[in-house]
């Protein structure tokens, strides 16, 4: 899918989209903590977001062609709301230095690296059989439910625009999550949800927890785990100044890419 991270750079490229490096390069105050944490370790560029596909790989290129011998030497470019890139001579090196970097990163997060397993449920094991009612009544095309628990998910009303922190939630997810810890206004909310962004809501929040929403169980699944994913980013950018959501502007543009189509077709996405 991101052919054009790899082509300008090393013999080996790793591209990864993990949660440690995440809470960083989804935080407010990322770029700072990146500087003192990295900057002693290795040589490493830090890129300003852009769109998955052409975009992000046009400013990899012009950021090496501006500057390549400085870049040729730097084994890291950290993609802000995006991920990771490691070139190298061989797949051992670039393991070795991603590795070193997510190490580096979880020693400097106060819960070092030790966020909770992703840990599904049946949805009526843990959601209130009413609120479940009403998501089915309000998006019958997603009759799977994943769910997993996490206290008070439900924050008042809905958050504007989008709640992405990067684009893997927007292709699989849609373009937030909806409020449904009152039933009654469920159908309402998801309405204005179908509106908004012309697909059905897939994620759900209410104080007990998140339901995610699939037309297969394995949809329903995978949606409730780039949401915990998002989820654990967002609980330890806390404290690295608070997370960055991506604007909605942002969002649209990764819905409408056509490469993030096909991703999302073979999710079954949006
Ligand atoms: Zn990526």
């Amino acid at each position: 899918m991101e052919l054009s991270l790899h082509a300008p750079l090393g013999p080996v490229v790793l591209h990864l989209h993990p949660i440690l490096a995440n809470a960083f390069l989804c935080a407010l105050g990322g770029r700072k903590a990146l500087e003192e944490i990295f900057r002693p370790a290795f040589g490493f560029v830090i890129l300003p977001y852009a769109a998955p596909g052409i975009e992000i790989g046009t400013l990899l290129w012009n950021t090496i062609a501006g500057d390549e011998a400085r870049s040729a030497a730097f084994p890291v470019f950290l993609l802000e709301n995006h991920g990771i890139v490691v070139q190298g001579e061989s797949a051992a090196q670039v393991i070795q230095i991603c590795d070193k970097a997510l190490a580096l990163g979880a020693a400097a997060l106060p819960q070092r690296g030790g966020f909770p397993p992703f840990d599904p449920c049946r949805a009526e094991e843990c959601i209130p059989a009413e609120i479940l009612r009403a998501i089915r009544e309000a998006a019958p095309e997603l009759p799977c439910f994943t769910a997993f628990r996490r206290d008070g998910a439900s924050m008042k009303g809905e958050p504007i625009g989008s709640d992405c922190l990067f684009p893997d939630t927007a292709v699989y997810c849609g373009g937030r999550s909806v409020n449904a810890s009152d039933p009654a206004t469920v159908t309402i909310d998801v309405e204005a949800y179908r509106r908004e962004w012309g697909h059905v809501p897939k994620v759900f929040r209410c104080q007990e927890g998140i339901v995610a929403a699939g037309r297969q169980e394995t949809e329903a699944r995978f949606v409730a785990e780039v949401w915990w994913a998002q989820e654990t980013v967002r609980d330890l950018s806390a404290a690295v100044g608070g997370a960055r959501r991506l604007s909605e502007k942002q969002v649209r543009r990764v819905l409408g890419l056509e490469s993030e189509k096909y991703r999302q077709g073979m999710a079954g996405g949006p």
